[in-house]
């Protein structure tokens, strides 16, 4: 998915950018980068590959290089990032988070203007550079930001770093979030931008608002002289969020951190309703509840509280020696990574009816695979629940799984094995058709038991109106483009 952080300050801000950038890792797994600008205008840019890496570990040596009180920053999963342009509108450098869906389209549009590229990202156009040519096609940033928003097809949130200030721009639907955060202590006034408000407290940034969808707002320089940094009067509005809300369900459910917010509403208190939700639905006597972690343990602590039985911790990641992103090419080797990782705890799992929480089943490899731990240790009975319906839909707006097909999502897999072509009766838990596609991943997986939590159950859990979020992978709805 990625994520980005920027921020403008009063004193050189190569720190801040570079742990602000770092709070975003769990975004990312493939590319890293870091730009500054200093008062002379010259940018200093880096990027690394992150795959068997930490990021901090990629950029800690090269931070002293850095200069300037502006910068930005990426953690990538698709092109390298930050990219750097000299237009008509002046030398700037920008960061992307989204997917391009009419890539080639607007690339040849670019190309047929006279527009070259510089950047490829395997063998492709570099979608950030082709969104920071769109906007040069304009005359000004605030417009080439709306023919952006106009022109491309699946989602993009960015952030612009230019001689004048930083701008920030959401996604035109807001699928992505934007966060901006103020600092006015010790360490220098500071204006931030982030697409994790867990990247802020301890940089001794408040956080100070969500940016709309579509809206577009510019940190200067000069804006930092004003004394009333609380007021988001400090931010100059370049455009006005729009009316269309479709912010992505996912990162509730998965991609965020436990103490970001979306939209004022935090994700560790969405995990644990939907945990304790599905806990009071629960049908089956069980001993104990524990999570795949990490993303399953704030809703496995609702379960148990909604249910009334123990969180245990029957298996733990074993992380001090395995980056988070550490992904072998050969398919064995990762298995075995995967199983290397986690650590079963057999005193806790032996003998006991165990629920097991966890956030999503995208293919069903690895939660099989975590589930053989259970087993191997000697549980009674081990009754699955997932915090999302099943997926039925590979995500267009957001780079959210590497599946290149939608039969490559297990539950495409059963309703082909069911010899069936009409998606709908899947998506309704009430149908047949959806009881025999849970009942076949279940038969598949080799779980006693089975649950998925009811779209309404997420919706409930996360407090906004259905109609305010993209829920298209689990039941094909939707807006735009
Ligand atoms: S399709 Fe799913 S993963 Fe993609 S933006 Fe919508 S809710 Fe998020």
């Amino acid at each position: 998915m990625g994520g980005f952080f920027g921020i403008i300050s009063k004193s050189p801000c190569a720190n801040t950018l570079f742990y602000g950038t770092d709070y975003h890792s769990h975004m990312g797994t493939k590319r890293a980068g870091l730009a500054t600008m200093n008062e002379q205008g010259i940018i200093k840019r880096s990027i690394h590959r992150i795959e068997n890496s930490y990021f901090r570990n990629k950029f800690e040596d090269e931070l002293g290089e850095f200069s300037g009180n502006k910068g930005i920053g990426v953690i990538s999963d698709n092109d390298p990032q930050p990219i750097v342009l000299r237009s008509h509108l002046g030398t700037f450098a920008i960061v992307t988070v989204g997917k391009i869906n009419n890539l080639e389209e607007l690339g040849n549009e670019l190309l047929s203007r006279g527009i070259n590229f510089s950047e490829l990202s395997s063998g492709q156009i570099n979608p950030t550079e082709v969104v920071g040519h769109l906007i040069t096609l304009e005359q000004s940033f605030a417009d080439g930001i709306r023919h952006v928003q106009d022109k491309v097809r699946g989602s993009c949130s960015l952030l612009l770093m230019t001689q004048d200030g930083i701008i920030a721009a959401r996604d035109r639907y807001g699928r992505t979030p934007v966060v901006v955060g103020v600092r006015c202590g010790q360490e220098g006034t500071a204006i931030a931008f982030a697409s994790e408000s867990c990247s802020f407290p301890n940089l001794d940034l408040q956080l100070e608002r969500f940016l709309g969808p579509g809206e577009a707002v510019m940190a200067q320089a000069g804006s930092l002289e004003e004394t009333d940094l609380n007021s988001s009067l400090s931010l100059k509005q370049l455009l006005p969020p729009r009316e269309k809300l479709q912010i992505c369900t996912f990162l509730w459910v998965y991609y965020g951190f436990p103490t970001s917010a979306y939209e004022g509403i935090n994700v560790e208190e969405v995990r644990f309703r939907n945990g304790e939700l599905m806990g009071k639905e629960e049908e089956y006597q069980v001993d104990s509840v524990c999570s795949i972690p990490d993303s399953g343990t704030g809703m496995a602590m609702g379960y148990a509280v909604g249910k009334g039985v123990p969180y245990r911790q029957a298996v733990a990641k074993y992380t001090p020696t395995w980056p988070r992103s550490f992904m072998p090419a050969d398919k064995e080797r990762r298995a075995l990574v995967a199983r290397m990782k986690l650590l079963p705890n057999a005193d806790v799992i032996r003998g006991t009816r165990l629920v097991c929480c966890d956030d999503s089943i995208v293919r069903g490899t690895q939660l099989k695979n975590n589930v053989g731990v259970f087993l191997r240790n000697g549980v009674k009975e081990i009754h699955v629940r997932i915090s999302c319906p099943p997926l039925l839909f590979r995500c267009p707006y957001l780079h959210f799984t590497s599946a290149r097909s939608d039969t490559e999502l297990i539950t495409r897999r059963i309703i082909l094995a069911q010899k069936s072509d009409n998606l709908n009766p899947y998506i309704d838990p009430e149908t047949p058709e959806h009881v025999a596609m849970v009942e076949g991943i279940r038969r598949e997986m080799n779980f006693t038991s089975l649950r998925f939590n009811s779209i309404n159950n997420m919706i409930t859990s996360i407090g906004l109106p259905k109609e305010k979020l993209c829920t298209y992978c689990f039941d094909g709805s939707g807006c735009g483009k």
